[in-house]
């Protein structure tokens, strides 16, 4: 029998909702099989076909699913590889529920938000959790309580606690204590008035996080305590703190784990508890260590991230872990630089100025024509300069056109997805993705064998010939220019299996000039960090 934990959150949203869920679900881990339902209002399908600069990063799991960039915080937390049909939303939802409507499943009735569109959350969810043996299943509401798109989620889960019973499923909700400049105080009344619109919607929390900039003093605990019926023990701090990897810590020392266990595991003995709490505590130690790493480096490097969405940093969200996560393993602070490549195509930054003083570059992955040639000068400057060099995706693919025009002459030489004219078109469609028209789910997604060449630096980074990473693409290298980049000193040292795509390229005569067609970020954690991105830091600081 699973076991339940229900996160909402109230008063404002980005206040953390993500993390304290991953948090919970990474100390609750050691001891139990861990999956995480993520339930977003939007009515879109799933957020493949969204704007990055509108909703951060769209992340990718194995399974090829295109999902919500919190999903990149459980699985870096909780260590565990996420599942496509664990993200619910309500265009998902609605989907199922008019298709059935149209098949006939309803006839005669009069298909309603309630029940027939909770009935399909509820048993969506049943049906996950069955599927996949889990133990505790954390359900997160995405919004805050109160937004018309998620009040269906919210009623779900009201119902599902009366189904499950309150021993089997508790309610955790994250809300917010501004404080204000003037009195220095914490503010309880916008949290109490979020507690009150919860208990309107049929639910009484059983856990209350109040995130603040600060622990929670003794008297806001009683306040929200006395507002949410619950013990002052019930109540704890999400303080702000200089890393998310500290969250982990704050919560248990705040005591999450002792309320998660009195509430939701009545039937364990006290013995049982500590024996848990010790094994919870024996994996924390290394985790521990890396974060002090992290909050007291000893070095630092500067790294430019040379793309086209720096506006919003969260369109590169995994990229920033990664480098956090490298730079935790070799205890240095990685400093990163962001430059939006198109101010060099307009003249606003030139590129000796932009990149002064940076000890390694990255070109992240893209979609499109804007600001490439921008990161086809950067790519350029880093091959003749000899600067560290890490491309993903897009970075890979603008590499072999920057090595085609320069090195091996093809003038104007391109991907077809930028000029499909072009003379030399290095880069062009994937054969799988010519009769594709849809959008939303439909590019080369996934993860996928790459075989690495022994005597590469790809072998000597990852130490084995078969690896498996995540992609997202509809463009490789063009199979028929190999030969010719090849015979210029570009190496292809990982493969598709079965297939010539080409997934990772080197420069043996670079200091490290690497480029992959997979996204390495993707699945780095800060206990296993991406080989690539370590390797890459480690030559940045030389
Ligand atoms: N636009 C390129 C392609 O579709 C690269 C994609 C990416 O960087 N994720 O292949």
């Amino acid at each position: 029998m699973a076991k339940y934990i229900v996160v909402t959150g109230g008063v404002l949203s980005g206040i953390g909702k993500g993390i304290a869920v991953a948090t919970i679900g990474k100390l609750l881990s050691t001891n139990y099989k861990v999956i995480v339902i993520k339930c977003d209002g939007y009515l879109n399908v799933d957020p493949g076909t969204m704007n990055p600069i509108e909703h951060g990063e769209v992340f990718v799991l194995d399974d090829g699913a295109e999902v919500d960039m919190d999903f990149g915080h459980y699985e870096r937390f909780i260590g565990i590889n996420c599942k496509a049909n664990w993200n619910i939303t309500s265009g998902k939802i609605f989907q199922e529920v008019l298709n059935n409507e149209r098949k006939g499943d309803y006839l005669g009735k009069t298909v309603q938000v309630i029940p027939h569109i909770t009935n399909q959350i509820k048993n969506t969810i049943y049906e996950l959790v069955r599927e996949e043996e889990a133990e505790i299943v954390l359900v997160e509401i995405g919004g805050t309580v109160g937004d018309i798109e998620s009040a269906w989620f919210i009623e779900a889960v009201r119902q599902m606690k009366e189904e499950i019973g309150h021993e089997d499923l508790i309610n955790a909700h994250l809300t917010y204590i501004p404080v204000l400049n003037t009195t220095e105080d914490q503010k309880t009344k916008p949290a109490q008035n979020d507690l009150a619109l919860l208990r309107e919607k049929g639910i009484n929390p059983d856990i209350v996080i109040g995130r603040s900039v600060e622990l929670l003093t003794e008297k806001t605990k009683k306040k929200l305590a006395l507002r949410s019926n619950l013990d002052v023990h019930d109540i704890i701090s999400g303080k702000d703190i200089s890393t998310v990897y500290e969250i982990p810590i704050v919560f248990e020392s705040e005591g999450v784990l002792e309320i998660i266990y009195d509430k939701l595991m009545k039937k364990k003995s006290k013995y049982d508890y500590f024996q848990e709490k010790n094994k919870v505590g024996e994996q924390m130690a290394r985790f521990k260590q890396l974060v002090e790493n992290i909050k007291h480096p000893s070095k630092e490097v500067t790294i430019a991230i040379c793309g086209k969405y720096t506006g919003l940093k969260d369109s590169y969200a995994s990229i920033i872990e990664a480098l956090i996560h490298a730079g935790a393993n070799l205890n240095v602070k990685v400093n990163i630089r962001w430059i939006e490549t198109t101010d060099f195509e307009e003249g606003k930054l030139n590129i000796k100025e932009g990149l002064k003083n940076v000890h390694g570059i990255i070109v992240p992955g893209g979609f499109g024509s804007r600001g490439i040639e921008g990161k086809i000068d950067v790519i350029k400057y880093a091959r003749e300069k000899n600067v560290p060099y890490l491309g993903l995706c897009y970075g890979m693919q603008l590499a072999v056109i920057e090595f085609a025009r320069n090195v091996c002459g093809m003038i104007n030489a391109n991907s077809t997805e930028v000029d499909p004219d072009t003379k030399f078109p290095v880069v062009l469609l994937l054969p799988s993705q010519k009769e594709v028209y849809k959008k939303g789910g439909t590019m080369r997604l996934g993860g996928q064998d790459i075989l690495i060449k022994e005597g590469t630096k790809a072998y000597e980074i990852f130490q084995t010939d078969l690896i498996r990473r995540r992609f997202r693409h509809r463009y490789e290298v063009n199979p028929e220019y190999t030969k010719r980049l090849v015979n210029k000193g570009l190496v292809f040292s990982g493969k598709a299996s079965g297939e010539d795509i080409m997934q990772i390229l080197e420069l043996p005569s670079h200091k490290f000039f690497m480029a992959t067609q997979f996204h390495p970020e993707l699945t780095s954690r800060l206990e296993e960090p991406s080989e690539l991105f370590l390797e890459f830091v480690k030559c940045c600081l030389k």
